[in-house]
């Protein structure tokens, strides 16, 4: 297994739309255990493949406590949702913030497994909210894009000049 770079906003990249699987094969295996391995590394409870520049639509999570229940979503849909929910969300793409973005509370998920075969899941809370966010990377979209322009350009500042101070010093061109 590898550990992969995640892209950080605003990077260009989160903004491709991700391309549907035609099936799961070993070579797409070992991609959502790297992604997974990545995930556990940077702390994260979700991981879009969107963010790790793999524009394809899949998705890994793990909510538990222990870190021992991982999720991996192949061709995702949310087919049902209900009620509504405001949490404080954070994104590995968007390091160092945190804001309230209001989702569904609940919904149901048809997907492929990791295996290859089809599931249905229905959840809310923490995972409901995960899930609608690994979602939203795979149509390009970012927490960010929930909140006010002028939090988001504020975001967006911050993070271009965290990311120019974190380039090697000397290097021209
Ligand atoms: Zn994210």
């Amino acid at each position: 297994m590898a550990i992969l770079d995640i892209l950080h906003f605003p990077d260009p990249r989160l903004r491709r739309r991700a391309a549907p699987l035609g099936a799961v094969d070993d070579a797409l295996r070992r991609m959502l255990d790297d992604m997974l391995e990545t995930m556990y590394a940077a702390k994260g409870v979700g991981l879009a493949a969107t963010q790790v520049n793999i524009h394809l639509r899949m998705l890994v999570a793990d909510v538990s406590d222990d870190r021992d229940q991982p999720l991996f979503l192949v061709n995702p849909e949310i087919i049902a949702r209900d009620g509504l929910q405001e949490s404080e969300e954070g994104c590995l793409s968007v390091p160092g913030f945190y804001e309230p973005v209001t989702r569904a509370e609940q919904i149901r998920v048809r997907a492929l497994g990791r295996d290859g075969q089809p599931l249905e899941l229905e959840t809310d809370g923490l995972l409901a909210v995960c899930i609608q966010h690994e979602i939203d990377h795979l149509d390009g979209k970012l927490f960010v894009d929930y909140l006010s322009e002028i939090k988001r350009q504020r975001i967006r500042k911050k993070l271009i000049k965290s990311q120019r101070a974190a380039e090697p010093a000397g290097v021209a061109g």
